[in-house]
């Protein structure tokens, strides 16, 4: 893959020339991965009904990963010669809202961690020949499956914090550190795990840091629970699970493992380092996995929408004589539940489209982590649990028992407002680096050390570009064009508003210069009216390829939330109306984003008179 120069956002802001590239043409899914996922899928659901597919405590059986390994599910993305499908990074996220949509969130999240967390994207962008071949075929067959040991109890949002070292020992490294919060790297008698170990190199420097691959079975782990002393001669790689239920006390993904970890003299090959940035790789692996959770996101929503409807909760509950899908405000759910499962398909068609075209800057992918995880936290908590009603927490109702699945996504894979920081500061760095020679200069200047000519030339290519900026404001031309003239209208809405964003964030360097990474609530303000504005044409584009109706209604919701978000106006009667056309073409099943979501029975059922 070849990397691109500048990533398309920030041409999108400080030139509109990205605009276009914001709408892809997505090429249709190769049949066999498409085979894999549909196969993952009745194999779930057969599992599921035979109850063989979790435990006593709820979570996923070792049968049913090994089930899932033989259906191609954990090998998908890698490549043939290794005994995966070579699906690209689209593919992948299809097949993970696919699955999440038919009620197996959790197994479609552990693909996310095998895949791109773990020792897979390193070795498939970063391993050597010899890499490839010893590890990737057990992780393609699910033999083994894979995990990212980065988080530590002193590094979290700060990774670069963390005090696992590694020390060279002849042919091996020697390990020696604790990790936090891991999950999917408690091996078992029957499935083994690769793990991706993250660790400091301090004999290369204090900035050094490495990616092992570390391979464990059951065999060679000690198991000693949080708060124990690890006696002194334990060593090797030992689990820390922190809760007494065997669920290690975490809430979240709580039908999957996770669990502390630490290492005492951990042995592991030479040959098993990968070459290169450990903390890079670890950070461009996050990239994939931040549009795994958009992906997860989209399915999980779709399974929260078709509790209510069609012919779903919101027909069969009635109140004060008639059933609460026909009331404005359930209506409005619907809608605003649709509209969000539209967002979340564009965002990931074109994020994974830019991964898919080699471009591993992220922004976009930050943009995706962003919104799938706050989309689907109000899905589940704001619509779905609302609409639920007293029912929604009982045991076994797919929105109570997941509820911290459904919040913890706002936290895993950075948390999002320092996401938010992130990604501005990534977007601005083209200004920054235009307006470094002439800060330069004029400081030379100020020390009498510099030719008067010299500064004419960098301010004169500073306000060149500047001046372009102005002129941009008066384009007439939308340089997107939709064949719906509601979005394109929306369109041109985010079109006029990024020239404006672009001067905003301009004014925000200029006044606060190098302390503007302090003004966090500056930067995270800012941040978010761009991705607003990028999330409009991003929807509009894609739904408007589509041609279809209720698709279209959803985008045009959305579009019109994200705008008064931005512009601070209030909804309106004529707001009100298209979310109940869009609510009645979903209770008529004109939705199709719902094709294969998940069925739920109804809840604590009773007679009606
Ligand atoms: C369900 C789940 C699964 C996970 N799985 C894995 C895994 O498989 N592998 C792995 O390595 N890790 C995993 N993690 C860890 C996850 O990546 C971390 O929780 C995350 O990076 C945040 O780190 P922390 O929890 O230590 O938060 P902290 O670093 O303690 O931060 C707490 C909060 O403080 C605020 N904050 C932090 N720094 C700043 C700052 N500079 N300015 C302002 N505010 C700040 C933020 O709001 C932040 O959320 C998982 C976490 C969860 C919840």
């Amino acid at each position: 893959m070849k990397p691109v120069k500048s990533s398309v956002l920030q041409q999108c802001l400080w030139s509109g020339s990205g605009l276009s590239e914001l709408c892809p043409t997505i090429a249709a899914a190769n049949p066999d991965t498409e085979a894999v996922i549909a196969n993952s899928i009745t194999a779930l659901i057969a599992m599921k009904n035979d109850g063989t597919a979790y435990d006593q405590i709820g979570k996923i059986t070792d049968h049913s990963l090994k089930t899932l390994g033989a259906t191609g599910w954990f090998g998908i993305s890698i490549p043939r010669e290794f005994g995966g499908c070579s699906a690209n990074t689209h593919e992948l996220m299809l097949g993970i809202t696919k699955i999440a949509a038919a009620g197996f969130a959790t197994e479609a999240g552990l693909n996310g961690i095998h895949t791109d967390l773990g020792a897979p994207d390193k070795l498939i962008h970063h391993g050597n020949q010899w890499q490839k071949a010893q590890f990737l075929p057990a992780l393609a067959s699910g033999e083994r499956l894979s995990a990212l040991a980065a988080t530590e109890p002193c590094a979290g949002t700060n990774l670069a914090a963390l005090e696992t070292t590694a020390q060279r020992d002849g042919e091996h490294y020697i390990i020696n550190g604790s990790k936090l919060f891991i999950g999917n790297a408690w091996p078992s008698e029957l499935i083994g795990r690769t793990i991706a170990l993250l660790a400091r190199v301090p004999e290369e420097g204090p900035d050094s840091y490495a990616i092992f691959i570390v391979e464990v079975l059951a065999k060679d782990i000690k198991v000693i629970p949080a708060g124990t002393e690890i006696p002194a001669d334990t060593e090797g790689y030992i689990v820390v699970p922190h809760g007494k239920d065997g669920g290690h006390g975490f809430h979240a993904i709580r039908q999957a493992r996770n669990t502390g970890l630490a290492f005492r003299n951990l042995r592991v090959p030479a040959v098993n380092r990968i070459e290169g940035n450990g903390l890079k790789h670890t950070y461009e692996g996050l990239n994939p996995g931040r549009i795994a959770v958009l992906a997860n996101a989209a399915g999980a929503m779709r399974m929260i929408l078709r509790l209510i409807a069609p012919n779903a909760w919101g027909k069969y509950r009635e109140s004060f004589g008639k059933p609460i899908e026909e009331r404005e405000l359930i209506k409005t759910r619907i809608a605003r539940l649709a509209a969000l499962i539209v967002g979340a398909d564009a965002l990931r068609n074109f994020c994974s489209s830019q991964l898919d075209s080699g471009d591993r800057f992220g922004l976009s992918c930050i943009i995706a982590k962003i919104f799938g995880s706050e989309a689907i936290s109000e899905a589940a908590i704001d619509l779905g649990l609302m609409t639920a009603g007293g029912r929604g927490f009982l045991h076994g109702h797919p929105i109570g028992d997941n509820l911290a699945d459904f919040l913890a996504g706002r936290i895993y894979d950075g948390q999002n407002d320092m996401l938010r920081q992130k990604f501005l500061a990534e977007l601005m760095a083209p200004h920054v680096e235009l307006l470094k020679p002439l800060s330069q200069d004029m400081k030379a200047l100020s020390k009498g050390r510099l030719a008067g000519l010299r500064i004419v030339k960098s301010a004169a290519a500073y306000l060149g570009w500047k001046a372009k900026q102005t002129l941009r404001s008066f384009k007439l031309r939308s340089s997107v064009k939709l064949n719906h003239a509601g979005l394109q209208e929306h369109v041109k809405f985010a079109e006029a508003l990024l020239p404006k964003l672009s001067k905003e964030v301009s004014a925000a360097m200029m006044k606060h210069g190098a302390k503007l990474g302090d003004r966090q609530n500056v930067l995270i303000r800012l941040s978010q009216r761009v991705q607003d504005a990028l999330i409009i044409v991003i929807t509009a584009g894609h739904a408007d390829k589509t041609g279809d109706e209720a698709t279209i209604a959803a985008a045009d919701i959305l579009c019109r939330d994200l705008r008064r978000r931005l512009t601070g106006a209030a909804a309106d009667e004529c707001y009100d109306r298209a979310c109940v056309r869009l609510a009645e073409l979903v209770t008529a099943g004109k939705f199709s984003e719902l094709e294969g979501a998940a069925e739920t029975p109804i809840f604590r059922a009773y007679e009606k008179k």
